[in-house]
């Protein structure tokens, strides 16, 4: 399939696509009759331009909405070139994406990082949903459903599920993803295990999460399980005032044989160390 960049396009069912790209972010394509729904618009707005090219190839249908994950910049900074769709977020995202402070926090780091997109980055016009919700969204479009779910806070305060119950395809963002360790940044320990507990009352064969490869059910179980342990086990080492240094090295080696392959396991260390932080309070 021709595409702009370096990204891969897989048709996951019946025109439900996802756009990954690898070591950046990922899209979903969904094209139904006569419009074409767009998970995730990407870091800055070249990129958000090489999305549409690739939609282009796929469909001439018009893209009517673009769903945010989360507020986070490199899904949702590309918003601004959806001039004429409705941009869907939760609630929180949409206060996330219109907290000044948090956002010039992001630019900074972003502008500071050097990278290709750097630049870029300092003319963004941060663009947050024009539509949002609190519980759940259904969109009956003329082929597919597609139902938006908030379980509540975790990788940020506004995370959103897209599942397609048809076919039982999962989005997840960035609360649950196959082999990769999340960033814990701006997250919610407190609220992330029973948040992403709740997928797998979520009927799904395959899922796309924000970054990474497409997972199955059995990825999203060890997706739940990696979050649950080091809460877990993290909380446990509070409340038995238990030193951090000494947590994290027993912490690091009881995970190794489960996520040691996992992309940023070498940087689990500084991830213990923010979530030990926040569930100390
Ligand atoms: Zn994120």
């Amino acid at each position: 399939m021709p595409i702009t960049t370096d990204a891969s396009i897989i048709e996951l069912e019946n025109g439900i696509f996802a756009r990954l790209h690898e070591g950046l972010t990922n899209s979903g394509i969904i094209i139904d009759e006569e419009e074409v729904i767009i998970i995730d618009s990407l870091r800055v707005p070249s990129f958000a331009r090489d999305l549409i090219k690739d939609v282009k190839f796929l469909t001439n249908k018009p893209i009517t909405h673009v769903i945010d994950t989360h507020a986070h910049w490199d899904h949702a900074w590309g918003n601004e070139e959806f001039t004429t769709s409705t941009i869907i977020g939760h609630i929180n995202c949409y206060k996330e994406m219109n907290d000044i402070e948090w956002n010039n926090q992001w630019r900074k780091k972003v502008i500071n990082s050097e990278d290709p997109w750097s630049e870029e980055a300092k003319t963004v016009k941060i663009t947050p949903p024009n539509k949002t919700f609190e519980k759940t969204l259904e969109m009956q479009l003329s082929k597919h459903k597609i139902v938006l779910h908030y379980f509540g806070k975790a990788h940020t305060s506004g995370d959103i599920f897209i599942h397609i119950p048809e076919i039982n395809v999962l989005f997840t963002g960035d609360v649950a993803m196959n082999g990769l360790i999340p960033f814990f940044g701006d997250s919610y320990p407190k609220e992330w295990p029973e948040t992403i507990n709740q997928l797998l009352y979520l009927p799904t064969n395959k899922f796309m999460a924000g970054h990474g490869p497409i997972g199955s059910y059995d990825d999203l179980i060890a997706a739940k399980d990696l979050i649950q342990v080091l809460t877990s086990q993290i909380e446990k080492a509070i409340n038995n005032n238990i030193e951090i240094d000494i947590m994290i090295t027993s912490l690091i080696s009881l995970m190794k044989p489960n996520y040691g392959n996992w992309k940023n396991f070498e940087n689990l260390d500084e991830g213990i160390r923010l979530l030990h932080s926040k569930l100390k309070g």
